[in-house]
């Protein structure tokens, strides 16, 4: 199985019956680029920014920031790299910032609300990713947009970048798209109105799981009640789908969800349009879309949506995947 796996890698994540949607991988530095390749990612749908940031005991300065996300467009070749914009707080503390002490992290002082009060540290991220995306195809996404607000506010902080640049004379890709992850019930839930001010949305099932269930992602006491295949989850991921094709804007999802064997003909059902996943997970999730029909999955997916129970869900998928080989 494992060899056959590895003769999908060249071919295109595409159902029987035509409906091609694309597999990218989640990265966490430039030395993932590699297994991203291998498994045949077609992009980088989520460049995890923190690593700069980590173990360290100063800020990451321009220079160093370029060069890595510089190093990844071109390893890229032309693939997109969707790379997300500091999503620190919550657990990821950085002891040189010296962050508040808060009662509730995961719901405080995190990710793009920290950029936006610290628009120096913004600023050279976006300075970074900008002069990147002269070298390659790069997106910027933003971390934890939980309303039109945010976006606006960090969407002017890049104008004000941009047009810095432009002054300096530096390059940069003036058509650069810029998304948000959709990982907060709010933004989930107000996504026809965000879906008119970005180029696309990503779907960040974990942190939508943890806020919409309110359920701590890291507490093994209540992990049961971690349920992706909650139908409030599943309505959510619909309704997030629907408002960015409305809009003619693509839909992809970079948490857990999008790398699990039982979520793929659900996610595909809904007309998600770009999987992203950690890249050993990709040929598996290539194998069931190029093995299930799009009309059957639209036809499960539609009825998932009316089924109460995650556990039952999770069942009927298994025995669905049971059989493609
Ligand atoms: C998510 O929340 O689903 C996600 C992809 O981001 P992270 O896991 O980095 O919070
Ligand atoms: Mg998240």
């Amino acid at each position: 199985k494992v060899e056959k796996l590895k003769k999908l890698k060249d071919l295109p994540a595409i159902t029987p019956d035509g409906k091609k949607v694309m597999l990218a991988a989640n990265i966490g530095t430039p030395k993932d680029v590699k297994s991203a390749l291998a498994n045949g990612a077609e992009g980088v749908g989520l460049f995890r920014t923190e690593f700069l940031y980590m173990d360290r005991t100063t800020l990451p300065t321009e220079e160093e920031q370029f060069e890595a996300y510089k190093e990844v467009a071109e390893k890229m070749e032309g693939r997109p790299v969707t790379i997300r914009t500091l999503d620190i707080g919550g657990d990821k503390e950085l002891p040189y910032l010296d962050m508040p002490k808060e009662m509730n992290p995961f719901l405080g002082y995190r990710a793009i609300r920290l950029c936006l009060d610290r628009t120096d540290i913004f600023k050279t991220q976006l300075r970074a990713i900008l002069r990147a995306s002269a070298y390659g195809n790069i997106h910027i996404m933003y971390p934890m947009i939980s309303s039109v607000e945010d976006v606006r506010k960090a969407n002017t902080v890049l104008n004000e970048v941009k047009a810095e640049l432009d002054k300096e004379g530096i390059k940069y890709d003036k058509n650069i798209k810029v998304g948000i992850m959709v990982e907060i019930p709010s933004a989930a839930i107000t996504a026809d109105i965000l879906a008119k001010e970005v180029d696309f949305f990503s779907i960040g099932t974990n942190d939508l799981c943890q806020y919409t269930l309110a359920v701590d992602r890291m507490n093994e006491h209540v992990k049961d009640y971690y349920q992706p295949f909650n139908p409030a989850i599943l309505r959510l991921i619909k309704l997030v789908i629907d408002a960015a094709h409305k809009e003619g804007k693509f839909a992809a999802m970079c948490g857990e969800m999008a790398g699990d064997p039982l979520a793929t003909v659900i996610l595909l059902g809904l007309g998600l349009d770009e999987f992203s996943m950690s890249a050993t997970s990709i040929p598996t999730v290539k194998n069931i879309i190029r093995n299930v029909e799009y009309e059957r999955a639209k036809e499960i997916a539609e009825r998932v949506l009316n089924i109460a129970e995650a556990e039952k869900i999770q069942k009927m998928m298994e025995d669905i995947i049971k059989n493609i080989e």
